[in-house]
């Protein structure tokens, strides 16, 4: 009587834990258990670690572009040696895939817009928003002066210059520049560039605005991020809504091109309208966002719409206008003497 009762207590017991160690207690055959590191394994090589540190930075699928790099660098060698024979005698030439980039300034000079503008400007670009790298030579024609640049806008493209700093040509996929301005036209001009390569159907306003952008920009400390600033353009921008012609925001974003007659006016009022994205931290996410929904939203608006949960821009609107004013009375104030 007395075993039956204790076999009663504590049988369940001992089947619970029988179960418990069959199923837990035991590492099945499709977990894998986890592997108790050795001596060997804990203590680690420091020389062999940092001598890994490059060739881990090479990525993985590093080996399989190689051939697209090789046609690249290939076709580039061809645009330089096809520039070299319209362009003049004094004009120099050097070859960094993709770009090819000449002008009337040295190769060290060249070098230099290459290292210190035309890269870093690229790279930041690149993790804001651009997937797609160029796979075709980029041709960056940077003049130092006035009278150089306008010469080579004659000569290759009949262009009269007289009003503007820079062009691309974006069947040639070519760049000319005054850099003796500054950088900020060759960064319009190589955000364009690049932008083409990423997201070719891009609707003339975002374009524009974004470009225009970059021509007054600095960079973030780290230099991983450019930072667009309030520029000139500005005046065009206030001008308009002093005289009650700046249209609104869905009719910019709705045209399928910026008339040349309203150019002035319609550029600002792009930029600025990505300068108010940027200060929200929405310009990158609503680029990719666009990029991904543009063949059934070629203008962006729908996503525009979606971004700021509304059924029109008119809200937006309103708010961008009164962020415009208060960014004017913010660049006008006097900078206090320390
Ligand atoms: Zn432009």
């Amino acid at each position: 009587m007395l075993w039956r009762a204790i076999i009663l207590f504590v049988g369940p017991g001992f089947l619970i834990a029988g179960c418990y160690f069959l199923t837990v207690g035991r590492p099945s055959q499709n977990v894998q258990a986890a592997p108790v590191a050795t001596a060997a394994e804990r203590d680690f090589d420091i020389d062999a670690l940092h001598a890994g540190v490059e060739e881990g930075l090479v990525p993985a699928s590093a080996a399989r572009t190689l051939k697209d790099r090789s046609r690249l660098s290939t076709a580039c060698d061809e645009r330089a040696r096809q520039l070299g024979t319209l362009l003049t005698e004094t004009d120099r030439i050097i070859v960094r895939p993709p770009f090819v980039i000449a002008g009337n300034v040295s190769e060290t000079k060249l070098d230099h817009q290459y290292t210190q503008t035309v890269l870093p400007t690229m790279r930041a670009l690149n993790l804001a928003y651009f997937d797609h790298a160029p796979d075709e030579p980029l041709t960056l024609l940077l003049y130092s002066n006035e009278r150089a640049y306008r010469d080579t806008s004659w000569q290759l493209d009949h262009r009269n210059t007289a009003s503007y700093y820079g062009y691309y040509i974006r069947t040639d996929r070519r760049i000319v520049a005054n850099i003796g301005t500054g950088d900020g036209t060759l960064s319009h001009e190589l955000t364009h560039a690049l932008a083409h390569f990423d997201f070719p159907n891009m609707p003339e306003w975002f374009d524009e605005g974004l470009a225009s952008l970059y021509e007054e920009a600095d960079f973030s400390e780290d230099g991983l991020q450019l930072v667009g600033l309030s520029n000139w353009r500005l005046n065009h921008l206030l001008n308009a809504m002093q005289k009650r012609r700046l249209g609104t925001l869905e009719s910019l974003v709705s045209a399928r091109e910026i008339r040349v007659e309203r150019q002035a006016v319609e550029y600002a009022h792009a930029r600025y309208f990505c300068l108010y994205l940027q200060e929200r931290g929405l310009l990158p996410f609503f680029y990719r966002k666009f990029r991904g929904h543009a063949a059934s939203d070629p203008s962006g608006l729908r996503t525009l719409c979606e971004m700021f949960g509304t059924d029109n821009l008119d809200s937006v609107d309103r708010n961008y206008r009164q962020w415009v004013i208060a960014l004017y009375e913010q660049v006008r104030r006097p900078v206090p003497h320390e």
